[in-house]
């Protein structure tokens, strides 16, 4: 199984189409973002910065970035391929990526980018809830994406949290940084010729589908 990238705006949906991935090909879903969250719970130095540079939806700084992808993807469950969302985020973490990628001799395998409308995102930013036991994502902005009972889980009846950098303020310097950061990034996979692009803006499935058809039967 190759490797599998998402890039994408803040909730445009990488982190479900990851989780979908990851149970139908069984190989692990490593969110940058969720890593750093964990971390951020700690109360130690740098626990505390983390928590801090999330909630301004600024980068945390690439040498924590770079160290915590390497030792996690020379782990024993991603011989077989894994999922990488949210890392890189720059065209410098791009090139980084490929160094660590040739030292432990992997290779980048299908980098798919998921494009969608401003306005649908700010939308789902302020609708988006958490599971805090099993991290399921739910949107009560949207019918199909709502919880049956409100704040809880109906997978594993957890309570549901709001993110603390999803509100409008923080979204558009996340939104702004993607644009700004990503564009050289996406140029540098496009001439490689292992970019796919989605169309966000249609149903869960219907995007998983296209990625499904373009893995193939692997
Ligand atoms: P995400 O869950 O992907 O939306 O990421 C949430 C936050 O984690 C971002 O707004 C950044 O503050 C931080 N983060 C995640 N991935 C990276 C990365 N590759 N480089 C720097 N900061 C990151």
């Amino acid at each position: 199984m190759k490797n599998i990238m998402f890039i994408a705006p803040p909730a445009a949906g990488k982190g479900t189409q990851a989780d979908l991935v990851e149970k139908k090909y069984h190989i692990p879903h490593i969110s940058t973002g969720d890593i750093l969250r964990e971390i951020s719970k700690e109360d130690t130095e740098i626990g505390n910065y983390i928590y801090e540079t999330l909630a301004s939806g600024n980068l945390v700084k690439d040498e924590i970035t770079y160290k915590l992808i390497e030792n996690r993807i020379t782990e024993e469950d991603c011989k077989e391929g894994f999922i990488i969302d949210g890392f890189p985020r720059t065209y410098e973490q791009a090139l980084k990526y490929d160094e660590i990628l040739k030292k432990i001799g992997l290779e980048l395998g299908y980098v798919f980018i998921i494009d969608i409308d401003e306005k649908k995102l700010e939308k789902r930013i302020t609708g988006r809830r958490i599971c805090e036991n099993c991290h399921a994502v739910y949107n009560i902005n949207e019918e199909n994406s709502k919880p049956k009972i409100e704040s809880v889980c109906d997978i594993c009846g957890g309570k549901l949290y709001q993110r603390k950098d999803d509100n409008i303020d923080s979204f558009q310097n996340r939104y702004k940084t993607y644009l700004k950061k990503t564009a050289p990034m996406i140029e540098h996979y496009n001439k490689q010729g292992i970019l796919y692009h989605l169309d966000g803006n249609l149903e869960m499935n219907e995007i998983f589908n296209k990625i499904s058809s373009i893995i193939g039967g692997e």
